[in-house]
């Protein structure tokens, strides 16, 4: 089984690099990536770890990027000491602790009284993501679940207006590709995009240098997922998977590995992938 999309406590995950990987051996998991967005923090660590266990792993990162609208780049292969890459990752950083105060506020307008040392608990070293907040609020108590808190305050329009500045997709993929890396579009299902629409993005994706896409999510359906593979090869681009891992405490229904249920990417799938990324696999 192979997960090439994984959380940690670098970003907005609930278990460190090294967990994580102890985690992905229990479960049955023979090559991992992860991908903590905005940050290649904890790639050493999870290499480190990963390879002690026997699992195959790819260095990852998951960037914020914002055209017309937000989307996901995932970056493969990337080398994590890459000057430009790290560079970008401290402003992205920066720009998320300018956000924390925009959100406390936002929040506290709405009568959610959460204080910085609260966030920042639950954090860590990591930059503050929206979970973080979703966490602290289910926490104390002002909505059920951190699904509710997003429905309710860190996922509606009027958010937007709190939200922090985000690189272009040129831009998001050009670091990636200077790095040493394959950019490739995140679970195309959260766009909503009608056929047409996604094709055409994606068009525009592949000459900015685009060169794979997430076939395998545990949120697509059959027919999804069908579809991507045809845009897949319309495009010749490489085919990943993952399940988006974040742990319970943060996403209750997704599993390492089986996403929602029955994920259980196979190497096969993902052949050409991942001999791309420099994985071996029988
Ligand atoms: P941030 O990068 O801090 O803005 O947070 C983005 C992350 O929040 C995503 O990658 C998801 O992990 C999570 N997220 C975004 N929207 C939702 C939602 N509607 N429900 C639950 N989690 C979400
Ligand atoms: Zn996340
Ligand atoms: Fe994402
Ligand atoms: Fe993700």
């Amino acid at each position: 089984m192979v997960d090439l999309h994984i959380h940690t406590t670098r970003s907005d995950g609930q278990y460190t690099p090294a967990e994580v990987a102890a985690l992905a051996h229990r479960a049955g998991i023979e090559i991992m990536a992860i991908t903590d967005h905005d940050s290649v923090a904890g790639v050493a660590e999870g290499r480190s770890a990963a390879e002690a266990l026997g699992i195959g792993f790819v260095s990852g990162i998951e960037i914020s990027v914002r055209g017309n609208r937000e989307l996901h780049i995932l970056g493969y292969r990337i080398d994590e000491r890459d000057a430009a890459l790290e560079s970008m990752c401290i402003e992205f950083a920066r720009l998320r602790g300018v956000r924390q105060q925009r959100i406390i506020d936002y929040l506290a307008t709405h009568g959610v009284i959460i204080s910085p040392a609260q966030v920042r608990a639950l954090a860590g070293d990591a930059a503050v993501g929206r979970p973080h907040f979703a966490r602290a609020m289910t926490e104390l108590g002002y909505v059920s679940s951190p699904r509710e808190a997003f429905d309710k305050y860190l996922g509606t329009p009027e958010f937007d207006a709190v939200e922090r500045p985000k690189p272009t997709p040129q831009h998001g993929i050009d670091v990636i590709r200077r790095a040493g890396g394959i950019a490739v579009l995140a679970h195309p299902k959260l766009l909503k995009l009608d056929d047409t629409a996604l094709d055409s993005l994606v068009k525009t994706l592949v000459s900015s240098g685009l060169g794979g896409i997430e076939c395998y999510y545990g949120t697509h359906s059959e027919y999804e997922t069908a579809r991507y593979l045809t845009l897949a090869e319309k495009y010749g681009l490489l085919v990943t998977g993952g399940s988006d891992f974040h742990g319970e405490a943060v996403k209750p229904d997704v599993a390492l590995g089986a996403g929602c249920g029955s994920l259980n990417i196979k190497p096969s799938d993902i052949a050409a992938a991942l001999s791309r990324f420099g994985v071996a696999f029988t």
